[in-house]
């Protein structure tokens, strides 16, 4: 039952800070969300969880309340799927290695990268980013903010499209964690693990049912019914594909900078039919 709390409850559970490839830190993310007035924020950078105690500090410090997460990139079937763990634990032992190792994985990826652009005669792409990543995990969006600020191309999209999406001269294939060792570590770590962005796979009606059947079998509970992206037909889509596989449903930005595509906290209505996935956040909390 909802209590009159979570009716005035704003929720955005999907957001990325300079711990990944956000543009804010973590303390800004917060600052902002609070600001756009969130009242519960799950900060899922990619494959880290550095973020989080700066973020759970400044939180509190504004009693927002900070929803320890993560979004995982996983392979099934050869195929790369976003996972997000919410309310996990990010000292549990098996993802704190976890995510050493995908630092380790996202760097020996950065530095394949950077061998294929200079073929394409473009040099210097992974020390500028180290410069400004630090100790953050580089992913291909720093390859695509440095293809823009060096005018290779005009735009993040041309960045993909021209070089670092798959089948692109710079693009390199990656070991990520299986689905469904990445849904066991989020469920260890005490989370509730949601598929991120259903729709952006682009998957046909019987490759969804083979991969929802194989996240539900791997213990995944939630789907992202809202994104920050999502239109009214689209959430309409993905509620029923939630219903019919009885998963519970999430709603997050993806948040990743000011005046991009997307702001915290400005999302569509979760649909009264569906569980909410703070529903089972609440059980195991
Ligand atoms: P990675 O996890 O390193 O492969 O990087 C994926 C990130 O790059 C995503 O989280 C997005 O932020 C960004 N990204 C991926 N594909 C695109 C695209 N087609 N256009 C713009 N950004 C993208
Ligand atoms: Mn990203
Ligand atoms: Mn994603
Ligand atoms: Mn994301």
């Amino acid at each position: 039952m909802a209590s009159i709390n979570s009716m005035t409850d704003v929720y955005d559970l999907h957001c990325h800070s300079t711990a990944s490839d956000g543009a804010l830190s973590p303390t800004e993310v917060v600052n902002r969300a609070h600001r756009f007035g969130v009242t519960s924020l799950a900060l899922t950078d990619h494959d880290t969880t550095a973020g989080l105690a700066e973020a759970q500090t400044t939180a509190q410090a504004l009693g927002l309340r900070l929803i320890p997460g993560i979004e995982l990139s996983t392979l099934w079937q050869n195929q790369c799927f976003h996972v997000i763990g919410i309310g996990i634990n990010p000292q549990h032992p098996a993802l704190a290695e976890a995510t050493q190792h995908l630092h380790t994985l996202r760097m020996e990826r950065a530095e394949k990268i950077a061998e294929k652009l200079a073929k394409k005669r473009i040099e210097g792409a992974l020390d500028a980013i180290k410069k400004i990543v630090g100790n953050g995990m580089i992913t291909r969006n720093h390859f695509a903010e440095y293809l823009l600020a060096e005018r290779h191309v005009d735009s993040l999209q041309e960045a993909f499209d021209r070089y670092l999406a798959k089948g692109k001269p710079a693009y390199v294939a990656t070991p990520w964690t299986e689905l469904e060792l990445a849904i066991q570590w989020i469920n260890e770590s005490g989370g509730v693990a949601v598929l991120a962005h259903p729709l952006r796979y682009q998957l046909k009606k019987n490759a969804m049912k083979r991969l929802l059947t194989a996240f539900k079998h791997a213990g995944g509970q939630g789907i992202e019914v809202i994104t920050g992206r999502s239109n009214p037909e689209e959430v309409k889509r993905v509620l029923a594909i939630a219903e019919q596989y009885q998963l519970a449903g999430s709603t997050g930005s993806d948040f990743h900078a000011p005046d991009q595509w997307v702001e915290l906290g400005r999302l569509l209505p979760m649909p009264a039919t569906i569980t909410p996935v703070w529903e089972l956040l609440r059980l195991s909390h």
